[in-house]
């Protein structure tokens, strides 16, 4: 069965809707040098926001811009009206990520990326999750897919989706093993799994004999090559031995944007609270 992620992030998208139409909220993008890829990222933000009726702010600055300028735009953003503040990656060598995510107010964090974010997702306490581990476990959770108990096998150990997607499973009492780049004998663990995530950026990595029978698999990767889209895992392969399978595209892909619009939102709440 295919786990369709496309239709049910429409549906979550029509529930954010509803609640953000009227509440002017507003989402600053900032964006350094003029990486390909984060010009596609940011278009599919612009036109969430734009279904949403969210206000969307593009920083886009200089590839040789000091830290300490990135961090005064950060330093007006967090004391103004804006919502969410966004950090598009990758950004260049002489930049220090984890500083400048740790100067965006954790409140309008809608990446889940600040320390404290991250610390509230390690200890099971209430925080805004990175939106593609988010949108694994929402996906899951609408096809009433149980992780309590299961073997999960997570193949990639990135900040932005491995590791937080390994913490939700905890979190929600799955058996975790995490494997990596390093990792020897990879299919001794696939083959093991229950549920199996792949995040690696690796076209096709995950193959038919690397799987169990019956085992569900989310593909979060986003392969580009000759202008066409494939995922980690070899979809044509494993569609009839897994009992769930996302598709690449139309999986986690448009997960990860209804979870953007749902953080949104949350953040929205949480500075309420101020
Ligand atoms: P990353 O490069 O930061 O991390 C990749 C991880 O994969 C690393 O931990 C590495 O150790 C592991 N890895 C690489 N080769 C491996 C191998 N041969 N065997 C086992 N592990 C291996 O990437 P990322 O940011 O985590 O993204 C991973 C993929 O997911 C990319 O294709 C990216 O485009 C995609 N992605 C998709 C979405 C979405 O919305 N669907 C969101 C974020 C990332």
């Amino acid at each position: 069965m295919i786990l369709d992620g496309k239709k049910i992030s429409e549906e979550i998208l029509l529930e954010v809707k509803n609640k953000v139409y009227d509440l002017h909220l507003s989402l600053a993008v900032i964006q350094i040098g003029n990486d390909q890829s984060s010009n596609v990222y940011i278009n599919q933000k612009k036109k969430l926001c734009n279904i949403l009726n969210i206000a969307f702010i593009h920083h886009k600055l200089d590839l040789n811009i000091s830290e300490k300028e990135v961090l005064k735009l950060i330093d007006v953003l967090n004391e103004d009206q804006t919502t969410g503040i966004l950090l598009q990656l990758p950004i260049p060598n002489h930049l220090d990520t984890k500083k400048i995510q740790n100067r965006i107010n954790y409140k309008k964090d809608v990446d889940g990326l600040n320390n404290i974010n991250v610390c509230n997702l390690i200890n099971n306490k209430p925080g805004i999750i990175p939106c593609t581990a988010k949108g694994i476990m929402t996906l899951l959770n609408k096809y009433n897919i149980k992780v309590a108990g299961k073997n999960v096998v997570v193949v990639g150990r990135s900040n932005i989706v491995g590791k937080p997607i390994s913490n939700l499973l905890l979190n929600s009492d799955a058996t975790v093993t995490v494997c990596h780049s390093k990792t020897k004998n990879l299919a001794y663990f696939t083959k093991n799994a229950d549920i199996l995530i792949a995040a690696t950026g690796k076209k096709h990595l995950i193959t038919n004999s690397m799987v169990k029978e019956g085992a569900v698999i989310i593909d979060v990767g986003i392969n580009k090559i000759d202008n066409k889209l494939y995922g980690d895992v070899d979809f044509e392969k494993i569609k009839n031995i897994s009992s769930y399978i996302t598709p690449v595209p139309g999986g986690i892909g448009p997960m990860t944007i209804a979870s953007l619009a749902e953080n949104l939102y949350d953040a929205y709440i949480l500075q309420q609270e101020d």
